[in-house]
């Protein structure tokens, strides 16, 4: 791993804060220039945050089952995305792959750190193309020179696609890619799918991405955790804001956690909720095509995506229109809501009369 770095993030000397300094208990703290008065008086809002979040990773080891030392924790997976891009890829040299149509931040992080991105794209039914990934790899394995291809992205279940990819595929691309293989388990609670956590052991060049933002209901607390070897956790590390992730944010991602007994129940009824969908979509005259989801939306073919989607909007509807993404012509994404948000949204696509 340590060779696929960044020169400068492997040579660097990280900013070491007071809470890193101190990490005990103490009666007086006078060493981090904070205001001794706290005029909220919640979640010591005076204080800097815990900088390693040792409390929540220790719960997320507790109730999730993802070890404390292979664990880090990002503002969101948004961040941790961003930050694998500064950790492995020189901008302006070297490349990450990416397999379309797939979540659309890796491209805009990548564009943002000036790394090129290399495009093998999924299949029109919306699988890894192995023959295609093979060659690609190979051949710029082949062609390296001053910089190379560094990640690789595979987002399992996918956005927008909504399907996961069976465990041995996602096997069979670490096998085949030398670099850092990133795969994005952001829907993976609403899967019946394995986890890419389980071959971490075997490929120490492998970081999983999680987040708290869907199954777990806290989008607004900015919680997302990389799960890979300890070696790459202490880069990540090194390399993030030192206070990523604020008080308020860690204490309410505490909670949900805690209360994983009514996430769980939640998740069945968005399960249920899923199953009931599908089949009301199936016989409705503007849907062309269902996708086959593991995630907690669909992505569908309708017959007019810009009409559809404008009308719906008229009745205050809001869907996603991702049809300029490639190979989903016509298609929107749809998230599963409660059970009434669903039924005005299936009332109103039954409703819909083509002009
Ligand atoms: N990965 C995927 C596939 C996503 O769809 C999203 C959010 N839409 C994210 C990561 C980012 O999630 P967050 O930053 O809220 O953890």
């Amino acid at each position: 791993m340590r060779e696929l770095l960044r020169k400068n993030i492997a040579s660097l000397n990280p900013y070491s804060c007071a809470r890193n300094d101190f990490t005990g208990e103490a009666q007086v703290y006078l060493d981090a220039n904070e205001n001794w008065q706290d005029f909220v008086a919640i979640h010591d809002a005076n204080r800097y945050p815990d900088p390693l979040a040792v409390t929540l990773r220790k719960k997320i080891e507790e109730v999730m089952g993802l070890p404390f030392k292979h664990t880090i924790l990002g503002n969101g997976s948004d961040e941790l995305i961003d930050n694998l891009f500064r950790c492995f890829c020189e901008p302006g040299k070297d490349s990450a792959l990416l397999m379309p149509p797939t979540y659309g931040a890796y491209r805009v992080f990548a564009d943002i750190n000036d790394v090129k991105v290399e495009n093998v794209p999924l299949t029109t039914s919306f699988q890894i193309d192995f023959p295609s990934l093979e060659s690609y790899l190979a051949k710029e394995k082949e062609q390296r020179s001053n910089g190379r291809l560094k990640l690789l992205f595979v987002c399992s279940p996918n956005n927008p696609t909504g399907n996961a990819f069976p465990l041995d595929q996602i096997e069979r691309v670490c096998q085949l890619f030398d670099g850092i293989t990133v795969v994005d388990e952001a829907y993976y609670d609403f899967s019946e799918k394995g986890s890419a956590t389980t071959l971490l052991e075997k490929y120490p060049n492998l970081v999983v991405l999680r987040t708290l933002s869907k199954c777990w209901a806290l989008a607004s607390a900015r919680v997302g955790i990389a799960i890979a070897s300890e070696e790459l956790v202490a880069v990540l590390g090194s390399m993030k804001y030192p206070y990523n992730l604020g008080t308020p944010s860690q204490a309410l991602a505490y909670k949900a956690i805690g209360r994983s007994d009514e996430v769980q129940a939640g998740l069945d009824l968005i399960r249920d909720e899923r199953e009931r969908m599908k089949g009301l979509l199936e016989n409705i005259a503007c849907v062309t095509e269902i996708f086959p989801t593991d995630a907690n939306f669909f992505l569908i073919r309708v017959t007019d995506a810009v009409g559809i989607y404008h009308y719906l909007a008229k009745d205050g509807i809001i869907v996603r229109n991702r049809s300029k993404e490639l190979n989903c012509e016509n298609c929107l994404r749809i998230t599963i809501g409660n059970k009434t948000e669903n039924d005005t949204l299936l009332a109103a696509l039954s409703a819909y009369k083509e002009l």
